[in-house]
């Protein structure tokens, strides 16, 4: 089948690598991922750096950010990732690409059902998607290798540091509710976390039990 996109994709590329992403993994991921089918209504600004509205007052995440974010999760093959934040299903597609296994939760019923049949049909058979509060995890499925919160936290989500294996990252936006920078946690043991401070960004909130 003839890719239209793929010339715009190799752009993006190009882009995220100017701007400093250098995994070749995750270049690879986004490259392989038809990012249109995330903004069917705005299908001519997809492949633009760029964060946009798809519904209810959410974003899809800006190509740059969910490179960084991925590559800071540092992702490997054998990996168990746990997304707070389905969205538009985009980054979740990107870890999907690229680890065992994802389980993703989106507290939006909207976005929700539409996206769990779009990953579906897409036919991502390593992705499973919760309708719920993301900030008290997925306890079911946990210890995870690493987790990945796509909106903006106030803070770490108490209930997230038991679900996360030892040696294993969390990765958010955290700050206020107009600014975040993007902060990475590694489980050192079960009670210490060591903590690093990458770039500024900003997310929509992190709404529920340990969100805003
Ligand atoms: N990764 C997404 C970004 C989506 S924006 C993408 O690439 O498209 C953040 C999403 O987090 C929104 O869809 C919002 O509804 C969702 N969200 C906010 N609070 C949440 C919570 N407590 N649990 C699960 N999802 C939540």
């Amino acid at each position: 089948m003839i890719d239209a996109y793929k010339g715009q994709r190799d752009r993006l590329v190009n882009i995220l690598k100017n701007e400093g992403i250098r995994n070749e993994k995750v270049l690879n991921a986004i490259n392989n991922v038809p990012r249109h089918l995330f903004v069917p209504h705005l299908k001519q600004f997809a492949y633009e750096n760029k964060a946009l509205p798809i519904g209810d007052g959410q974003t899809i995440s800006q190509p740059y950010i969910v490179a960084r974010m991925t590559e800071l999760l540092l992702i490997e093959d054998d990996m168990k990732v746990l997304e707070i934040g389905t969205g538009s299903g985009y980054q979740t597609s990107i870890l999907a690409n690229l680890c065992k296994f994802v389980y993703t939760i989106e507290k939006l019923p909207s976005l929700y059902y539409s996206v769990r049949d779009l990953l579906k049909k897409l036919g991502y058979n390593n992705v499973l998607c919760k309708l719920g509060d993301g900030t008290i995890g997925w306890e079911e499925h946990s210890p995870y290798d690493g987790i990945i919160i796509t909106a903006a936290a106030p803070s770490l989500p108490e209930p997230l540091k038991k679900q996360v294996k030892t040696g294993g990252v969390i990765v958010l936006p955290e700050g206020d509710r107009n600014s975040q920078k993007l902060v990475r946690y590694r489980k050192i043991d079960e009670n210490t976390f060591e903590k690093e401070e990458f770039e500024e960004c900003i997310f929509v909130p992190l709404k529920g039990k340990y969100g805003w």
